[in-house]
């Protein structure tokens, strides 16, 4: 029985003109794919917009494809979950290794939030939890694993093979063969890009043919330094701080840029002189993915190969402190100095991060690390256009401490990384972008066009009629 209207298709339903919320749909033979299914994050309205009904029927959905396990491309997982979809949620194996540990803090999260929410009467909705650690269960039950380079058959007509993406451990980019009545497509979805020379993983995968191309934007704008001035950058700045005396805070994503940053610390622990600091992970999440990454040495680049030799279970900072439990976090508040403090959120719209900042913003001789993207609307967002004061548990904080940019230690590829990646299709296939802001994804629909591409910035809503879109990859023999 045919599920929807008989057409290869391609629609996007989230970060299309947007960085969060990553969502789409393939339609081949009957049957319906769902590339990522992610939570719009941000102020604003995205707590309302993740509440609201799916674009598409999620018990009709056939079959789930994770990219990685970031919340705005697997966060609302649970959710879907939750409103009918039984099927399988395939991806690589460190992705399904990861996922249960974001999943079940999202639902703590989400459970928490709708009990502050609960004593407000005019909470509505948000009084009840978007979903709760059952709906993450589930999603974890029904996680099925594909190595990567693997191609499989998904459902009739649709096969997928997962590629390295190189942005966090588990991060994969998607190669798509689809076919309905005997005409075959090839589709690439990029997931979110790293940086090439990224620290600990290994670089993007090089491809080279596909008939049409999903490719995030994030950085679509912007050249980060390069990797060397940016550990130099790093140094300068723990080296200023530690003449300041105060304390360093960065917000930090669990997975993926606190691992980056451990890594550095113990890669240039002697040289930055880093024994003078007393170093908190100061996030049980955090602590669970770094276990996670030190089990995939498989996807680890060579350097990290080597050193990892030495590494017993987490990188060797003798003077690393993991905090998991609320009490030694709190204590870290009585430190005036000597303390580098990673923690979350990344974007600090929420967790322990924000004690640490209402604790040591105002004091002038404290240091803010940006390491990531941060979102409009957020904590983080702020901090980065140097506003003087902020709001933190309802609290006006000046901002007097010195706030720091990283850009080059972003967990996604500028825009040289960007049109790198694209640039070993031949020949070029048409690009529509997704998961950017408008102007990011705009510049690089610019430069794509330049090379004489069709480049096209998706919107929500915007179908592509597969069996229409050019063949440039097929010679008959794929895969
Ligand atoms: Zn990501």
């Amino acid at each position: 029985m045919l599920r929807y209207d008989p057409r290869m298709q391609l629609e996007f339903f989230g970060a299309a003109g947007e960085v969060t919320g990553s969502c789409h749909i393939v339609r081949a033979g009957g049957r319906q794919l769902l590339l990522d299914c992610g939570m719009v994050q941000g102020g604003g309205d995205a707590a309302a917009r993740n509440r609201l009904p799916f674009p598409f029927e999620p018990a009709l959905i056939d079959a789930v494809v994770l990219s990685h396990a970031h919340v705005d491309h697997c966060g609302r997982l649970p959710l879907l979950v939750k409103r009918g979809y039984r099927g399988p949620i395939y991806t690589n194996p460190a992705c399904a290794d990861l996922v249960p540990i974001l999943l079940r803090d999202a639902a703590d999260l989400a459970v928490r939030e709708a009990e502050r929410a609960s004593g407000d009467p005019a909470a509505g909705a948000a009084a009840q939890p978007l979903f709760d650690a059952q709906d993450a269960e589930a999603v974890v039950r029904q996680l099925v694993r594909i190595p990567y380079d693997e191609l499989r058959e998904l459902l009739p007509g649709i096969r997928v093979r997962p590629r390295e993406a190189g942005h966090i451990l588990g991060s994969s980019s998607i190669e798509l063969f689809v076919e309905e009545n005997g005409i075959r497509r090839k589709l690439v979805f990029s997931g979110d890009l790293g940086q090439y020379d990224t620290p600990i993983l290994q670089d993007p995968y090089t491809f080279k043919s596909a008939d049409l191309v999903l490719m995030e934007s994030t950085y679509g704008d912007r050249r980060h330094r390069g990797r060397d001035d940016t550990e130099r950058e790093l140094g300068a700045i723990l080296a200023q701080a530690a003449r300041d005396g105060g304390n360093v805070i960065v917000p930090a994503f669990a997975i993926g840029r606190s691992q980056e940053l451990l890594y550095l610390l113990a890669k240039h622990y002697g040289e930055w002189h880093l024994a003078r600091w007393k170093i908190f992970l100061d996030s049980p999440m955090a602590i669970a993915a770094s276990r996670v990454y030190w089990q995939h040495p498989d996807r680890f680049d060579e350097e990290a190969s080597r050193l990892r030799g030495s590494f017993r279970g987490m990188p060797p900072l003798p003077n690393l402190v993991l905090t998991e439990s609320a009490d030694d976090s709190r204590a870290i508040n009585n430190i005036r100095g000597g303390a580098i403090i990673i923690a979350g959120s990344g974007m600090a719209n929420g967790g322990r991060v924000l004690h640490h900042l209402k604790h040591n913003l105002s004091r002038p001789e404290c240091h803010v690390l940006i390491v990531g993207f941060q979102a409009p609307g957020t904590l983080g967002r702020l901090l980065v256009d140097r506003v003087p004061e902020v709001r933190i548990h309802g609290q006006r904080v000046p901002v007097a401490a010195q706030v720091h940019t990283l850009g080059g230690l972003s967990a996604h590829g500028d825009q040289d990384d960007l049109l790198r990646w694209y640039d070993s299709f031949s020949p070029r296939p048409p690009v529509f972008l997704v998961h950017g802001e408008p102007a990011s994804s705009e510049a690089l629909a610019v430069k794509l066009r330049e090379r004489g591409v069709t480049a096209t910035v998706a919107r929500p809503g915007l179908q592509i009629d597969l069996a229409g879109v050019n063949a440039l990859a097929h010679d008959g023999s794929i895969p």
